[in-house]
C-alpha cells in the first residue's frame, strides 16, 4: 500500500493542483451566491405566492382521424335525493356517502369533434341557465383549446335540459355559436317546445320548458334549428343512437373513424358510482324512469369490454371519457388517464 500511495503522490501533483484550483473557484462561486442571498433576503425568503388558477379545462385525444376535445363546463354535486332505487340500494348509498362524501361529485361537460372538415360540438354546457356560478365554463374551455364559438359548424344536442344546451344562448337571447346548425331529435324538440305540454306540466318542471324554449328561440328564428326523426345522415361516419327515457328524444351520437368508435351518450348515467353497479337506479329528472333503466339495460352490456370510448358529460372525473367494464352483474368505469401524448391513445 505504501508504495502505491507513494507512486500516486509522485505521479499526480499536477492533477491535485488542478483539483485544488477548481475547488477554490467553486468555493468562491458558492460564497458569491450566498452573499447574493444575504444581500436580498426579502426576494429569496418571502412566503411563496399561491396560484389559484387551474389547468385549462379541456382534454384532447384522437379517435381514428377525429380529434376529440372534452370541454369542461363546471362541477357540482348530485343530490342523493335525486336518485330512486330500492330501499336496500338507497340505504347503501346513504351509508356509502357517510364514508365517502364525494361519491356523488359530478362534472358537467361538452365535447368538440374536429373531423378535419367540420367542427362539431356535442352539447354546450349550462351557460347561465343552470347551476349558477359553478357551471358555464364551456366557451372559455373551447377558447383555451384553440377554437372560437364562431368556428363551430354543427351542434349535436343529446337532449334539451339546460345543463346541456344553456351554453347555446345568452340570457338576452343571442346565439353563442352564430354559424352553427343545431340538430336535435324531433321527439325532444316537439316535447320541450310544445306550449300545450308545458302548460300541463307540473310546476317543478316548468323551468325546464321555459329554458328550452328561450334557448332554442334564436336558432329557430335564424333557421338553424333542425330536427331528425330517423337515422338520417347528419355527419359522415356518425350513427344516431336513440336512448329514450331520461327525456323523450334523448339521443346518443356514435362517431367512427378507422375502426375506432366514440359514443356521446348524454345523460345515460348521472351518478356513475351508484348507477354502474345499479343500472336500475333512476333519477328524478327522468321523464320516463322505467324507459331510462331499460335503455341502460340494453346499452351497457353492448358497450362493456367492447372498446368503445364513452363520452359521459356527468362523469365523476375529468376528462369525462372512459370505457365500460363488466364485473359480474355490475359495471365499472375505466377512465381515460391524462397524458400529453394525445395521438397515441
Ligand atoms: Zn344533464
Amino acid at each position: 500500500m505504501k508504495s502505491i500511495d507513494k507512486a500516486v503522490e509522485l505521479s499526480a501533483p499536477t492533477t491535485r493542483n488542478v483539483f485544488k484550483r477548481n475547488l477554490t473557484r467553486f468555493a468562491a462561486v458558492l460564497l458569491a451566491a450566498l452573499a447574493g442571498l444575504v444581500a436580498v433576503p426579502s426576494a429569496a425568503l418571502a412566503a411563496p405566492h399561491q396560484h389559484h388558477d387551474q389547468v385549462p379545462g379541456f382534454y384532447r385525444l384522437k379517435v381514428g382521424d377525429l380529434e376529440v376535445t372534452a370541454l369542461y363546463d363546471g362541477t357540482g354535486v348530485f343530490d342523493a335525493h335525486w336518485l330512486n332505487g330500492t330501499k336496500a340500494t338507497m340505504d347503501g348509498v346513504v351509508k356509502a356517502l357517510q364514508e365517502d362524501p364525494h361519491m356523488l361529485d359530478v362534472v358537467d361537460s361538452g365535447f368538440l369533434v374536429n373531423t378535419g372538415k367540420q367542427l362539431i360540438l356535442v352539447d354546450a354546457g349550462a351557460g347561465t341557465w343552470w347551476g349558477g356560478a359553478a357551471l358555464g365554463r364551456l366557451v372559455g374551455s373551447l377558447r383555451s383549446a384553440g377554437y372560437t364559438p364562431e368556428e363551430v359548424d354543427i351542434v349535436l344536442v343529446t337532449h334539451l335540459h339546460s345543463d346541456h344546451v344553456g351554453g347555446l344562448t345568452t340570457h338576452d337571447g343571442n346565439r353563442v355559436f352564430p354559424n352553427a346548425e343545431v340538430y336535435v331529435a324531433k321527439a325532444e324538440s316537439d316535447f320541450w317546445l310544445s306550449p300545450e305540454i308545458a302548460a300541463n306540466a307540473p310546476k317543478d318542471a316548468q323551468p325546464f320548458f321555459q329554458s328550452a324554449q328561450a334557448i332554442a328561440a334564436p336558432y329557430i328564428k335564424a333557421g338553424k334549428w333542425h330536427t331528425f326523426s330517423g337515422s338520417e345522415p347528419i355527419v359522415d361516419g356518425m350513427q344516431l343512437v336513440p336512448l329514450p327515457g331520461h327525456t323523450p328524444g334523448h339521443t346518443g351520437y356514435e362517431l367512427s373513424s378507422r375502426g375506432q368508435k366514440i359514443l356521446f351518450w348524454g345523460d345515460t348515467i348521472h351518478a356513475q358510482r351508484v348507477q354502474f353497479p345499479h343500472p336500475e337506479v333512476t333519477v328524478v329528472f327522468d321523464i320516463d324512469p322505467a324507459a331510462a333503466a331499460a335503455t341502460r339495460n340494453q346499452l351497457l352490456p353492448k358497450l362493456a369490454g367492447g372498446g368503445v370510448l364513452i363520452a359521459s358529460p356527468h362523469s365523476s372525473v375529468f376528462p369525462p371519457l372512459g370505457r365500460l367494464r363488466k364485473e359480474g352483474s355490475r359495471y365499472s368505469w375505466v377512465p381515460v388517464v391524462f397524458t400529453d401524448r394525445w395521438d397515441e391513445k
